[in-house]
């Protein structure tokens, strides 16, 4: 349920640049002392503004889209229909194939989601819902709430039935509640989206009109029951652990044992439940809302999950509310970097080997290794070293610290398709079945020992991930490169790149949320009174600080949202350089001019280069617990000497945050 990624990234794509730390990307005509951001960036900035059909435009996404392009090849090579295909080639290669087929597309029309919209214009009973529900649910139309699985958050060796809030068109609850002109203005243009999909099935435009105003009333009532993200950062919040039968007595109108079987669930006892209250509202609603509003609610989610795989109209009219409306974002990316996207995300193993056969050699493995090793050494040391820890708690982080396991590149054991049936020429069926079959693949887990080899991301990912309850951090293949890893560089600069990610996952383990599960990944508080109330001085600070920048005209960063990923910058920057100084001792040697502590904040601060739209910014800050790029610049080197002194930075410099804020 836990997975703290390093970033956010939603749909990356462009021109293949050649991506490295670049001293011409410095802005020498900046201060560093004065926007550390800008100096890092400020050329690289001014020479790469964001692409028509991107919401942002950074060097994360250049990397990404070099890995999209040779996801490209793989499969353009996958699809094409020769004899002798590998089973896994087959399927990404004619999954592809289907994806790009917009003429066929174009030409079936509704048809193929027209058995779904029947099946939901069918029910003649409220008492049906459950099992209609839980058909949608199978073939990965989402709605209402969600149903998996997960590890017990106090047993992480056991993996757990789960549900969840969910339901909601807009991003988040917020959406639905917030009474600023902005949000005002958003939900009427989300009701006009609605409407417009309702038309374009077939609906005449009052009937539309009105089934628009059911949605929003309906999706309103579930934004008032859900939980708030910030809330939703407590585990312990959401962690509700249920019988079946209390289950039954919080909701008694919806039949959950019909549900369950319906899902083709294995059968279990206990049922975590995230936050009851949501699941009171779902009650009240299937009480009070009358058949056909229902049917409404389920058509209209029908229509938005599969808008990807409908005609042309469909597609355009989904990107102009969640593509333009809501990120900024001017064009829709080309159809192959879609189709790309969704193979990656339905089949993402089957493609995933074909990536790292090409790209990842154990060489590269080894390499990482190797810095994490020396990233946790230097955690080590600054446990150890940290004036406001207690012998007691320190005992137990170190503890925590040495069990924390790795995976770097890829799945040792790879991921079984061969239940999933992919045809060339039916995209929208090759959704739902690769979705049924991830469906399954969760509840399967129910009652089940944990599979500790799993990942949940994707080898070509530029990303990385620690997860609380396994103990563990995850480096996908895809961000073991420039400009994160570059074989070519000094230390210094892979140090401020890779070593930065690693030291920032390392740190998630002990951030707010992740210093409540102990080295076994079970919700279990191994800190003094005295620890933990010092601790959450030190992180109210960060708070603090981060809360006080502004994105745009009167817009905040949440500083509570954003509080694990900002200390996890501060703590991973933090032992990155420290992980450097150990690696190469008292050796100052300058490259291009700079010292290794310079180049080490250069390279730290280039991986987040980025251009940014308003909208994007706006969207972002609302739903996104990291900061955007600027400030998880600047908001760490403030709060570091270390940089000050490289710099030569003076109190009073906008980067010279006195006192500093510091955690780890
Ligand atoms: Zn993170």
């Amino acid at each position: 349920m836990l997975k703290i990624t390093l970033l956010t990234l939603v749909g990356a794509c462009g021109l293949g640049a050649q991506v490295r730390f670049d001293v011409k990307a410095i802005d020498t005509s900046a201060n560093p002392c004065t926007d550390f951001y800008q100096y890092a960036c400020g050329t690289w900035l001014k020479n790469n503004p964001i692409p028509p059909d991107q919401a942002s435009w950074g060097r994360f996404n250049e990397l990404a889209e070099r890995n999209r392009e040779t996801l490209h090849q793989i499969l353009e090579e996958a699809a094409k229909p020769v004899a002798g295909r590998d089973a896994d080639t087959q399927k990404i290669g004619d999954y592809y194939a289907a994806c790009m087929d917009e003429k066929a597309l174009d030409a079936k029309g509704l048809a193929p989601l027209q058995p779904e919209l029947d099946r939901i214009q069918n029910l003649s009973n409220k008492s049906q819902l459950a099992e209609q529900i839980a058909h949608m649910h199978r073939i990965g139309i989402s709605g209402l709430f969600d149903f998996s699985s997960g590890q017990d958050f106090k047993d992480s060796s056991l993996v757990v039935a789960q549900l969840d809030q969910s339901g909601l068109g807009m991003p988040d609850r917020d959406y639905y509640l917030k009474d600023d002109p902005k949000s005002v203005e958003l939900r009427e243009k989300y009701v006009a989206h609605v409407q417009r999909m309702f038309e374009l099935a077939g609906e005449k435009p009052d009937e539309a009109k009105a089934h628009a105003a059911t949605v929003m009333r309906l999706e309103t009532e579930l934004a008032k029951g859900s939980l708030d993200l910030v809330s939703r950062r407590d585990p312990e919040k959401i962690y509700h652990p249920m019988k079946r039968a209390e289950l039954a007595a919080l909701t008694p109108a919806f039949p959950w044992r019909q549900y369950f079987t319906s899902t083709q669930s294995p059968g279990f006892d206990t049922v975590v439940v995230s936050w009851p209250d949501f699941f009171k509202t779902v009650n009240a609603q299937i009480q009070s809302a009358p058949l056909d509003d229902w049917k409404v609610y389920l058509k209209w989610h029908a229509l938005h999950s599969q808008a990807p795989v409908l005609p042309t109209a469909f597609l355009k009219e989904n990107f102009d509310f969640y593509g333009k409306t809501l990120s900024g974002t001017q064009q829709m990316r080309p159809r192959w970097k879609r189709c790309v996207d969704f193979t990656d995300h339905q089949l993402g193993e089957a493609l995933g080997k074909k990536y790292v056969e090409r790209t990842f050699g154990a060489e590269g493995k080894e390499r990482t290794l190797k810095m994490v090793h020396a990233l946790e050494t230097a955690m080590g040391q600054g446990i150890e070293k940290l004036s406001w820890m207690t012998p007691a708690t320190k005992k137990e982080a170190l503890i925590k610290l040495h069990a924390i396991t790795n995976k770097i590149g890829y799945p040792e054991k790879w991921r079984d398709y061969s239940s999933v049936t992919i045809k060339r020429d039916d995209a929208m069926g090759n959704a739902f079945r690769a979705d049924e079959f991830e469906f399954q693949r969760q509840l399967d887990k129910i009652g089940k020992p944990v599979d500790r080899l799993e990942w949940s991301m994707t080898p070509p990912t530029v990303n990385a991930y620690y997860d609380p309850q396994m103990n563990n951090i995850n480096f996908p293949a895809g961000i073991l490169q420039p400009p994160f890893f570059d074989k070519g560089m000094d230390d210094a600069v892979n140090f401020g790149g890779i070593g930065m990610v690693i030291g920032h996952e390392l740190t998630h383990g002990f951030d707010d949320q992740g210093r409540q599960f102990d080295d076994k990944g079970n919700l279990r508080d191994w800190w003094t009174e005295v620890d933990a109330r010092e601790f959450e001085q030190r992180a109210a600070c960060i708070a603090d600080q981060y809360s006080s920048f502004t994105v745009a005209p009167g817009v905040h960063i949440n500083g509570k949202l954003t509080l694990g990923e900002n200390t996890a910058d501060n703590g991973g920057a933090r032992i990155g350089l420290m992980a450097l100084l150990n690696t190469i001792g008292n050796d100052q040697k300058k490259v291009d001019g700079f010292t290794p502590e310079q180049r080490f904040f250069l390279s730290f601060g280039q991986v987040w280069c980025s251009n940014e739209r308003e909208e994007s910014l706006r969207l972002q800050v609302q739903t996104d617990p990291h900061s955007p790029p600027k400030f998880r610049v600047n908001g760490v080197v403030q709060n570091m000497p270390e940089f000050q002194k490289a710099f030569s930075c003076k109190v009073g410099q906008p980067m010279v945050k006195n006192p500093a804020c510091r955690v780890w």
